[in-house]
Formats: structure tokens, sequence, C-alpha cells
């Protein structure tokens, strides 16, 4: 074997692209990976390279081979002409957002839309003369019905963030492409592994690297990958921003990167397990995972993604706070704090009936939204079992 990675690894499975993207010992000395590159200054031999700003690399911002290594091996994963890289996953929906809106234009949200995303539309974008409209998550090719002269953008999620809605990504896309404007996704919950973004019509594809690309919740990392038509103004709007993550990050995205796979399968089957666990408790009203075969969104799902990650919603027959307290405060395995995707199991409360503004959600029950880690399954239900055993006590 060589120390340079095979060429023409389309046909390759995605977990050997994993191990391979973005990496080439042969230009490392030997080394399996890419190292740290820590850098501001990349000097020029002469003066005729300078002026011309020959070479590949000019300036610790726009690019170093660390930088390289992800962003390479991730336009690789999400079949993608190019990708860029932010400190947050948040800060990755405000580049791409900013990347294809300008003043005056009306930008179409899901209504289930990372509630942040929302705050930063109804904040600055407002604030720079966008027209925010939010929709619902739903809609499918009927979004044809809300555009306008100036429509210029859609952002999408599936499945969305707390209420877990399926959207029909494909038949947005076509309605909007129709119109010439581009398609934004959130594809935080699916990762390109699960849902090929571009392949089912996305522009712009985000990605909190903060989860299954950690699997650590040791990170906060950001990417967006663009198809061919959208990269050079992504990339631009990157260098106008030049709001670069630490290269020490970016070398913990590249090591979370070749175990994502084998994760988020073990992450997916223990999620959707512990869903039918959960549908199964008397406790329990409603249980939101488009893996579910009674899940309203659960045909979409099938037609447009290959698995599901570890991440779902519970909604809990209605019950008094101090009972929903008794559950939460003596659970001993699922820590209470937001984000997800690392290797342990988290729950948190939330309502989706305060922030809404297209779609009305029911009131029906106490919300909470889990994510599944690697534990072992046995204990997790156990603990889950004393909290509804505290609850029960509480009346
Ligand atoms: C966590 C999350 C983000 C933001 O990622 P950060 O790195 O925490 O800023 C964006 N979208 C979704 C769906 C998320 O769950």
């Amino acid at each position: 074997m060589s120390n340079s990675p095979p060429r023409d690894r389309g046909r390759f499975g995605a977990d050997t692209r994993l191990v391979l993207a973005g990496r080439d010992p042969s230009a490392q000395h030997g080394f399996v990976n890419t190292p740290i590159y820590r850098g501001s200054t990349v000097l020029y031999p002469t003066y005729d390279d300078i002026k011309h700003r020959r070479g590949r690399y000019n300036y610790g911002t726009s690019g170093t081979p660390t930088m390289d290594a992800l962003c390479e091996a991730w336009s690789e994963i999400a079949g993608a002409a190019g990708t860029v890289l932010a400190p947050s996953g948040l800060s990755a929906l405000t580049l791409a957002l900013m990347t294809c809106v300008s003043a005056g234009d009306h930008l179409l949200v899901t209504d289930s839309a990372y509630r942040p995303t929302r705050i930063f539309c109804d904040g600055v974008l407002k604030r720079y003369g966008v027209e925010v409209e939010y929709y619902d998550p739903l809609i499918g090719a009927g979004i044809a019905g809300l555009m306008r002269d100036n429509t210029r953008a859609v952002l999408v999620e599936a499945p969305g963030s707390q209420t877990f809605e399926m959207q029909d990504v494909p038949a947005i896309a076509e309605a909007m492409h129709a119109r010439g404007g581009a398609v934004v996704m959130d594809n935080t919950w699916a990762t390109p592994l699960l849902f090929p973004p571009h392949e089912r019509g996305v522009d712009l594809a985000v990605e909190a690297g903060t989860k299954y690309l950690s699997g650590g919740s040791d990170l906060l990392l950001g990417l967006v990958s663009a198809n061919a038509a959208y990269y050079p103004a992504l990339k631009r709007t990157y260098e106008h921003f030049a709001n670069c993550p630490g290269p020490e990050d970016i070398f913990l995205g590249l090591r979370g990167l070749r175990t994502m796979g084998l994760r988020l399968r073990e992450h997916g089957a223990r999620g959707l397990a512990m869903a039918e666990w959960f549908q199964a408790r008397p406790e329990v009203l409603r249980v939101l995972h488009p893996g579910l075969p009674d899940d309203p969104g659960h045909a979409i799902w099938k037609r447009d993604f290959s698995g599901a990650s570890g991440l779902f919603g519970v909604i809990l027959k209605p019950v008094s706070e101090e009972a929903l307290a008794a559950f939460l405060d003596g659970l001993e395995l699922f820590g209470m704090g937001f984000s997800w995707g690392g290797f342990e199991s988290l729950v948190i409360p939330f309502d989706p009936t305060v922030y809404r503004t297209a779609t009305r959600w029911p009131p029906d029950g106490s919300a909470l939204r889990f994510h599944i880690g690697l534990e072992d399954p046995e204990d997790l239900k156990a603990d889950l079992e004393a909290g509804f055993a505290r609850m029960a006590a509480v009346g």
C-alpha cells in the first residue's frame, strides 16, 4: 500500500471515504494525519510572487492546510463543490444566509427552524432590510404560493428543531429553483451521511460540527457546503467576514470525521429503540421521531433519508411542574443541557408554543427533547423508569 490515498474515491462506500478524505500521508512525511498548521503570515519567495499573490496560501484567515483538509473532506462527503468553516453552527447559518440575501429581498424561513436562526433573522437580517417570512414546515410544493418577485431564498430544516416535522425538501427546492432563488438547509440532524443535501436540491447546506462531527461535546464548529452555483458567492462572503475557527478545533473536527459514520449508526439505532420504548410507556402522549412508522413525516423520511440520528422529542401526558421536576432532577445518566451529538445522553424541556408564528403547536403536554448517547441502553431505561416512578409519586 502506498502512503498516498487512492484517487477516484467515488467507488468507495461512505465509511471508506470518511477514513480517506482530506489527508495525504505522503505530503506529511508519512504521518497519517494532516497536522495543525498555526499561522497568520505566509511568506512569499520573491517580489513577483507577492505582487501576483502566487501560491496556494496567502494569509491564515483565507486558508491553511489544516482548514483545507477538513473543507475538502467535507465537500467529498457532502457531494459539494466546496465548503467553508465557521467557529460555530450558528455562525455557519448566518454565513449561508448572508451569502444569498440582500437588502430588499424576501426570505422564507421554516417555522420549525433552530431558534437562534429565527433570532438572527428577526434581529440582524430585518435590521439590514431583508423581509423575513415564516412558513408552515409541512407546506411542500405549496411554498410556490408564498413567493414574491423579491423572494431570494428559502431556509429549510428537516426534521425541525425541537418539533421534528419532516419537510419535503426536493419539492420546496423545485419550487424555489423555478423562481431562481437559493435553498439553504440546516442539515445538522442528519449530516450529509444520512441526507445528501446537494443531491436533493439544496444549494447551501449548514452543519453544526459541534454535534456529530465532534461527537465529544468538546468542540464548537460550523460548516457550510455549497454546490457549484453557490460556492463562489459563499467563498466571497466567507472572505469578507474572515470568521475562521481555530486550528485545534479544525483538527478535532477532522479527528471526529473518521468515526462519524460508526457513531451515527449507533446513536441512530439506540435512539430509534429508545423512541419505541417511550411510545410504549403509559406516561407518554406522543413521540416525535420520523423513523417511527406512525410518525406523520415517516414517508418523506423513508424516501429521502438513509437513517436517523439520536435526537428526538417526547410529549408527556400533562403533569404538574413539580412532577416534571421530580422526573428530571433525579436522573443519573441524562444530563440536562443544550447541544447534543456527543457520546452522552441528554434531555431538555422545551415549549414550541411560545415562539412559532406561522403555525400553532398544540399545548397538549410537557415536551422533552432527548439525545441518546452511547451508554448501555438498559441503564438508560432504568434511569428513566426511576424518573417515571418519582413523577408518579408526586402525582
Ligand atoms: C446546535 C445547532 C445549531 C448551532 O450549532 P452551534 O455550534 O451550537 O452554534 C444549529 N442548528 C441546529 C439544528 C442545531 O441543533
